[in-house]
């Protein structure tokens, strides 16, 4: 099926067809309800944030670093604080180069651009939907001072190889999709130097607003609670420019019920993932799987759904008539695309040809997918796999 005839099926509701899908389908948050009472205790106790971090924010830090299988956590208000903490703690200064995945959340690179780095951008692997595994070429000679890596889409990074060519950069880990995932047999977020995770919302340990940081090194995890704490170190003297980034205590309850039910979350979302790959395969329908021959498991946050050559162009019409068949299809841009990017980069002389040619080909890739969430239930994927398949087979 071309574009143009799939989306001039007059089935369409764009066309004025019939919705086919009759209940609303969302994607839950992922918040525990069943949470509510021991939040309240937190509220009662008139104590819902603390300096240093509250009771409820160590309890939620242990249970996390003993779930990474690191020495260390820290809970902070936002996946972007955590982000941001991690690559001022790696030691970062002006003008340093930091490589990041194109493939993953504009937060990741936002932290480089307000920590005043060179972003140094390492191109998407167009089968697995993920930062590729010979990167080599794209950082030789940049002097890395870090790396931020991104697990997207609950997909696993090769990190072996692609962080052995990072030149002794500092890893930080971006799970902020992928808590629960494993490479070579461990969680992801314990193969770097720092491992960073987002609790917002349909985050798998959510807290609707948190990110959490893990790391061994007790430098890293000082200079991270400084950092989120005005600058201000443990003498209250303000050392470095800081920012107040720690997490809250009713956050971090909410939190903890998530962590507690990871396992079950995981297996509910590669449930439902199952569903999809399983419906796409069947019709053709080319999706993002993990690396051929790597040991992992991913811990599907989205589906990403990758269209032939011919949908560029088209792909916006495409999720503009799914959202209107009642399915939430979206879409990323990869960061090397973001519009401020070429112009900061120019302006500080970091954009050549090969970011030109990485820009286009990321744009190419990008431009033909789209995602489709996977915090449903397996009775709504089936709905939502058949309607997909439907509309791209123009019925
Ligand atoms: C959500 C997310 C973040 C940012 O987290 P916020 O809590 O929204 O600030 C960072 N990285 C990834 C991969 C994410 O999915």
């Amino acid at each position: 099926m071309t574009p143009a005839q799939v989306l001039a099926n007059k089935n369409l509701v764009i066309n004025g067809g019939c919705r086919v899908i009759k209940q609303e389908i969302a994607e839950d948050t992922g918040i525990v309800a069943d949470a509510f009472g021991d939040v309240a205790s937190v509220v009662k106790t008139k104590h819902t944030q603390y300096w240093g971090g509250g009771p409820k924010a160590h309890e939620l830090e242990r249970g996390f670093a003993a779930y990474v299988g690191k020495q260390y956590a820290f809970f902070h208000n936002s996946g972007t604080a955590a982000l941001q903490t991690a690559l001022f703690a790696s030691g970062v200064g002006d003008g340093d180069a930091v490589a990041i995945s194109s493939s993953g959340f504009i937060a990741s690179l936002n932290v480089i651009y307000h920590l005043r780095c060179r972003p140094v951008f390492l191109p998407t692997d167009p089968k697995t939907m993920v930062v590729r595994q010979d990167v080599s070429q794209y950082v030789k000679g940049l002097h890395l001072k870090s790396a931020i890596i991104t697990h997207f889409f609950g997909n696993v990074v090769d990190l072996s190889s692609t962080c052995e060519q990072m030149e002794g950069a500092l890893i930080i880990e971006d799970g902020g999709q992928a808590h629960g995932a494993f490479y070579e047999g461990r969680p992801v977020g314990s193969f770097g130097d720092i491992g960073s995770f987002a609790c917002s919302n349909k985050k798998l340990v959510t807290a609707g607003q948190g990110g959490l940081n893990v790391t061994d090194d007790p430098h890293l995890i000082e200079m991270m609670r400084v950092y989120a704490h005005h600058g201000k170190d443990r003498h209250g003297v303000e050392t470095v420019p800081g920012y107040n980034f720690r997490g809250g205590e009713m956050e971090a309850v909410l939190a903890i019920h998530a962590l507690r039910d990871l396992a079950k979350r995981v297996n509910a979302r590669n449930k439902v993932a199952k569903i999809f790959h399983k419906r796409f395969k069947e019709s053709g329908i080319n999706f993002a799987v993990p690396f051929d021959g790597v040991d992992c498991s991913p811990a599907w946050f989205d589906i990403p759904v990758i269209l032939s050559d011919a949908w560029v162009g088209y792909r916006d019409d495409l999720i503009k008539a799914l959202i209107m068949e009642g399915v939430p299809a979206w879409k990323y841009d990869p960061l090397i695309c973001a519009p401020w990017v070429r112009p900061y980069m120019i302006s500080h002389g970091w954009w050549d040809d090969a970011s030109e040619t990485m820009m286009r080909s990321e744009k190419s890739l990008w431009d033909r997918t789209f995602v489709i969430g996977t915090q449903f239930t397996a009775d709504e994927a089936d709905v939502l796999a058949q309607r997909i398949v439907d509309v791209l087979n123009a019925q």
